[in-house]
């Protein structure tokens, strides 16, 4: 099959031919995909930011945000059967430590992330487990949902996580209406009262962002990125007395003198994709038609083009690849 490799570190990742992954375990799930989106994460990992993290083994296949259908089943499977739609949970997890019994599957301490330290879906098929099959309306396409599995989860996890402190007459600024930001703000319009303002360089991309529920638009006149490159900083300007930081975008560091957060008892909260059923109730917004995806298509043959635009900033909405 196709896969997209990185072999080296800040070198562009091959389309090359590998062999198919095989069923080895009772609750393995491999995928056929139909749609891989790609990440500003797969950016930083081309770049070598996660490699101490991972400690992943070069050369692997690119692609955390997968969706397609199952092709084939370990035998202990029983939740999803051959052919079936499904989107792919980030993580296989164990589904017995403590963090998986509380459904915090991102904190599995058993666990591993294909796309960033194992085989992703950049490719014809993809390796997963039971646990992180989500059965999808068979209506429903892969390659128009895929980026909801990283990006869409991102954004709705931590819109949820926000949701209780967003009363009535509260604000939310957003910044980056991105490929995470857009879906973060129809997130917010379903889940939140709160009265929304969207910041971005490309006044094109604030214009969508009133379709999807933006009351407020303001175009970013400096030349940062979310996360990186001062906008982290503008971001703790912006906050009001005892508000909170929801961080989301990386890549950049945040230097705080304490002094100032504990006089103003603001908040700073992390957020690593989501949960299980964070990605089920996403999809339930999804059918419902109060979050649709902005997305580029793209072959995996052209997964090269795909990682240059995002890297230049001409990608609007998600570069999803199809095999
Ligand atoms: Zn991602
Ligand atoms: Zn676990």
């Amino acid at each position: 099959m196709k896969a997209v490799r990185l072999h080296h570190y800040h070198e562009q990742p091959k389309i090359e031919e590998i062999s198919e992954p095989k069923i080895t375990g009772p609750h393995d799930v491999i995928v056929r995909i139909g749609g891989a989106g790609l990440c500003r994460t797969d950016l930083h990992i081309i770049e070598g930011q996660w490699a101490k993290i991972t400690g992943v083994t070069l050369p692997y296949t690119l692609g955390h945000e997968n969706a397609g259908w199952v092709h084939e089943i370990g035998s202990a499977v029983s939740n999803v059967a051959v052919g079936d739609t499904v989107i792919v949970h980030p993580l296989i997890t164990c589904g017995l430590c403590r963090a998986c019994r509380a459904g915090n599957d991102m904190h599995c301490i058993n666990s591993a992330f294909p796309g960033v330290s194992v085989d992703g879906g950049m490719a014809n098929f993809l390796k997963t487990s039971a646990r992180a099959v989500v059965k999808l309306n068979p209506s429903l396409h892969p390659k128009d949902i895929a980026a909801l599995a990283d990006a869409g989860l991102t954004a709705y996890h931590a819109v949820k996580k926000a949701s209780p402190l967003l009363y009535p007459g509260t604000k939310t600024v957003v910044i980056g209406a991105g490929g995470l930001g857009h879906i973060g703000i129809q997130c917010l319009k379903a889940l939140t009262p709160t009265e929304i303002i969207v910041v971005d360089r490309s006044p094109a991309a604030l214009e969508l962002t009133r379709n999807w529920g933006a009351d407020h638009t303001v175009v970013a006149d400096g030349n940062h990125f979310v996360g990186e490159a001062g906008a982290e900083h503008d971001a703790v300007k912006m906050l009001r007395r005892a508000g909170s930081h929801f961080i989301i975008g990386y890549g950049g560091s945040l230097n705080v003198p304490t002094i100032d957060i504990i006089s103003t008892e603001i908040n700073f909260i992390g957020n690593l994709v989501g949960t299980y059923n964070d990605l089920a109730e996403l999809m339930t917004l999804t059918a419902q038609g109060k979050v649709t995806l902005h997305t580029a298509i793209y072959p995996l043959d052209a997964a090269l083009d795909a990682i240059h635009a995002l890297d230049s900033g001409t990608l609007r909405g998600r570069g999803i690849l199809v095999p």
